[in-house]
């Protein structure tokens, strides 16, 4: 997700980090505190010393399915895969970071496998597009690859890997696994799906987020709508499982009947707005013509258009 908090939330932890890990020595447990959540007036404190210090999340590879593997900086910062095959391997998106405690990502996936690698970003925002420079080729969207080549033309910084643009129906071969390119734009303009056609899970980057879907304004919901219908009626009986790529995955499929229900209901002005904070982020929405809309276990950070 595009989104400033992201990096604001890492600078935080890692500020919280530096000052736990230098006064910690007999001061009372440090409590972190999650971006935009405020400290409760007149909570009770912790007290005594048997309370655990808690810690700063640390970029950690879980095995979340059978040759998949997951490695993420806490669960709501971005989570980028591994899907490894028979002959080669695919890797979903390559963080929000270009390293962590010295050690770049290309050697978190190289801990993982050492087959060939296929390397795809779902989107091209750059909390999940950090590390392309690690790898030789990037695949995306059409759209994609123009957002990212105009972002370098912006900075001047020169592109030192391959961009590939990738159509809707293209098949990623791993040897014994396929994956299947399906284009669901909304949150991004250049946002694919990627279809495990084996196991049946599907990534769907930052179109489909258990925590919300931000980005949505009256164009983008229609557009969402659309993909989610588009999954629901030509995809679903092939799909186990989605995995998105921010606040915890796998979950189940049924989050497309979701969303899918809930754009319907924002376009027809029936939806119900929720406290902002009753997503697991805390710091969306982020303006005044902004609204969380929520059904069901769907939610969509929903800018309005403006009043005239
Ligand atoms: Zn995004």
């Amino acid at each position: 997700m595009k989104r400033p908090s992201v990096s604001w939330f890492v600078v935080v932890l890692i500020a919280v980090f530096a000052i736990v890990t230098t006064f910690a020595q007999g001061q009372p447990p440090a409590q972190p505190q999650r971006a935009g959540q405020a400290a409760a007036a007149g909570a009770p404190q912790a007290r005594g010393t048997t309370q655990q210090q808690a810690a700063a999340p640390r970029l950690a590879t879980r095995e979340v399915a059978d040759d998949v593997y997951q490695i993420a900086l806490g669960l709501d910062s971005v989570c980028m895969y591994v899907l490894v095959g028979r002959d080669r391997a695919l890797v979903v998106d390559t963080q929000t970071m270009t390293e962590f405690e010295g050690k770049k990502i290309v050697d978190y996936v190289r801990d993982i496998t050492r087959k060939p690698l296929i390397v795809v970003n779902t989107h091209p925002h750059s909390d999940h597009t950090a590390a392309n420079a690690q790898f030789d080729e990037v695949f995306l969207s059409a759209a994609g690859v123009e957002e990212i080549k105009a972002g370098g033309a912006r900075r001047s910084s020169p592109m030192t890997y391959k961009l590939t643009p990738v159509k809707e129906g293209h098949v990623f071969d791993l040897g014994d696994r396929q994956i299947e390119v399906i284009d669901i734009p909304a949150h991004s303009s250049g946002s694919i799906a990627l279809l495990d056609r084996k196991a049946g899970y599907l990534f769907t980057g930052d179109e489909i987020d258990p925590g919300q879907v931000v980005g949505m304004n009256p164009k983008t919901i229609q557009m969402h709508h659309a993909n989610m219908k588009k999954l629901y009626e030509k995809y679903y009986s092939r799909i186990t499982q989605l995995v998105p790529a921010h606040n915890g995955a796998p979950v189940t499929k049924r989050y497309i009947k979701y969303f899918m229900d809930l754009d319907a209901k924002i376009m027809a002005g029936t939806a119900t707005v929720v406290p902002t904070a009753d997503g697991p982020n805390y710091a969306f929405p982020v303006s005044e013509n902004q609204v969380r809309y929520r059904e069901n276990f769907a939610a969509v950070i929903y800018t309005k258009p403006a009043q005239k």
